[in-house]
């Protein structure tokens, strides 16, 4: 099969690009290595920076974030027997950062993506990256169910995150253009 733009990893970073190219009418595949449940209930990051959930609204995926997240406007360091607040709307001009579990943000992004036709490829297995140096550069992959497939794309984009199996070979958060 052809696409516009191979993405590798559902991660936030995988997922957000999709979304992005979507609203701006170019299509993508995205494949992950891992199932839907695993990356929906993977603990990490729980602070989103005001540019983070600017994004994630501006793309349609903010309303459980404002919902359900806790705005968190300030810290209070303690030094030298003084308590000092860091206000951060007051510091920013008004910003702010939201505790939202990334987990949270992960279910949001994919249901999003699935709700809109997006082709999200869980489970796959041994990504490799041919031609990347020809105008026709291609993914290889095993699907969930153990069959090699391949798609033909215009780019590649690895988001496969600092946890990313082969980095020499994917070379994480590259992109790489047909024809250059
Ligand atoms: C403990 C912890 C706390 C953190 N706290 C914060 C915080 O509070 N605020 C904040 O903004 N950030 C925080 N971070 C950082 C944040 O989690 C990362 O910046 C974010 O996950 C990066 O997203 P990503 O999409 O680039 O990569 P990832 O989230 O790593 O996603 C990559 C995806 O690619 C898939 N993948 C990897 N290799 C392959 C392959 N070969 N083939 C197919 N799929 C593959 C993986 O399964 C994964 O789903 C924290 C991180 C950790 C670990």
């Amino acid at each position: 099969m052809r696409t516009q733009v191979g993405i590798i990893g559902a991660g936030p970073a995988g997922l957000l690009l999709s979304q992005l190219l979507h609203l701006a009418g170019i299509e993508s595949v995205v494949l992950e290595s891992r199932s839907r449940d695993a990356i929906e209930a993977t603990i990490r990051a729980g602070i989103l920076e005001h540019g983070t959930v600017d994004l994630m609204e501006r793309i349609g995926a903010g309303e459980r974030l404002k919902r359900e997240g806790f705005r968190h406007d300030g810290i209070h360091l303690r030094f030298d027997g003084r308590t000092r607040r860091i206000d951060f709307p007051e510091l920013t001009g008004g910003k702010s950062v939201y505790l939202y579990p990334q987990h949270e943000v992960i279910k949001d992004l994919v249901a999003l993506r699935l709700r809109l036709g997006g082709d999200i490829r869980f489970e796959v297995k041994n990504v490799t990256l041919h031609d990347l140096d020809t105008t026709a550069p291609r993914l290889k992959y095993a699907n969930s169910q153990g069959a090699v497939e391949e798609i033909h794309c215009d780019y590649i984009v690895g988001c496969d995150g600092t946890h990313g199996g082969d980095r020499g070979e994917l070379k994480s958060k590259l992109v790489y253009r047909r024809g250059i």
